[in-house]
């Protein structure tokens, strides 16, 4: 049984954040650093994992050596080579950016893809540029966030019932991946989706997550509505205990113009919880 709804005008609730789980942090200690590139230091020493974390660690490490697309991996490489001036002494990680978050969570926040000198230098989703910073913020102010900042992997970020990545793993030109990449990454959500076991929604940022995200459920044996929902901002799709939610991109092209405010994005986090709590 499945029905799309307009959006729903809700008030945000203001809720304190929620005690964060340890595990809740990366973990992508055993990764290969990228040909003459030195990994950035994990947050936390390594530490023995079993069940749910070890395959967890196991699809980060496959998203994180994945070159199914040339033109993107050379991409990411010679943005991490030539550098933003400003950023001109760091290490860039330079390579496909996994999900961050609670392996439990119920909340799932999906993104287009990594900037190429946000997640892309830093190695954590929408980490290290003004998307980021819009995003978490949100995130505090809903309680599934331990610190509105996001600033490297090692800033002590942790989130509690949400999980964030992206349709695309690796930084594209233009912030375009064709249709024949993101094909290819999809078998990286569809993992990801298995892992995240007990996710209930996902809100998806934009007209190219919300695709990516019908077709991961369709893929999953959902049968869609025909025809398709469009993607709207606060458009929503339930299927069954799982939902799909629309919000505007969190991108600067959406906030600075007020397109995407953060009282918006606060009333799609409400929704959000309402939907992952069934
Ligand atoms: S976009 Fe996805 S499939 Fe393509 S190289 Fe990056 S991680 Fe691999």
């Amino acid at each position: 049984m499945s029905r799309a709804r307009e959006p729903r005008e809700r008030s945000a609730r203001a809720s304190r954040p929620r005690r964060v789980r340890e595990d809740a942090r990366p973990a992508l200690e055993n990764t290969k650093p990228a040909p003459g590139e030195r990994a950035p230091s994990p947050a936390k020493p390594a530490r023995r994992r079993s069940g749910p974390a070890t395959e967890f660690a196991a699809l980060e490490r496959r998203i994180v050596a994945c070159e199914r697309c040339p033109r993107l991996v050379a991409w990411c490489r010679e943005v991490a080579a030539t550098k933003r001036k400003a950023y001109a002494a760091e290490t860039y990680w330079g390579r496909p950016v996994p999900g961050f978050g609670d392996p439990t969570a119920r909340v799932w926040i999906l993104g287009l893809a990594p900037g190429a000198h946000g997640a892309n230098r830093t190695g954590r989703v929408f980490t290290g540029d003004r998307s980021g910073d819009f995003l978490y913020a949100g995130l505090f102010r809903a309680g599934l966030a331990n610190q509105p900042e996001s600033r490297a992997r090692d800033d002590g970020l942790a989130l509690a019932g949400a999980w964030v990545s992206s349709a695309g793993r690796c930084a594209p030109p233009g912030n375009h991946p064709t249709a024949e990449e993101l094909d290819a990454c999809a078998a990286h959500l569809a993992d990801e989706s298995r892992a995240l076991a007990r996710w209930r929604v996902i809100v998806a940022l934009g007209g190219i997550a919300w695709d990516a995200a019908l077709r991961l459920l369709a893929h999953a044996g959902a049968e869609l509505p025909r025809p398709r929902p469009k993607f709207a901002h606060g458009a929503e799709l339930v299927l069954g205990d799982r939902a799909l939610l629309g919000c505007y991109h969190v991108s600067q092209q959406n906030t600075f113009t007020g397109r995407l405010t953060p009282a918006m994005l606060d009333r799609v986090l409400a929704r959000a919880d309402v939907l992952a709590r069934g």
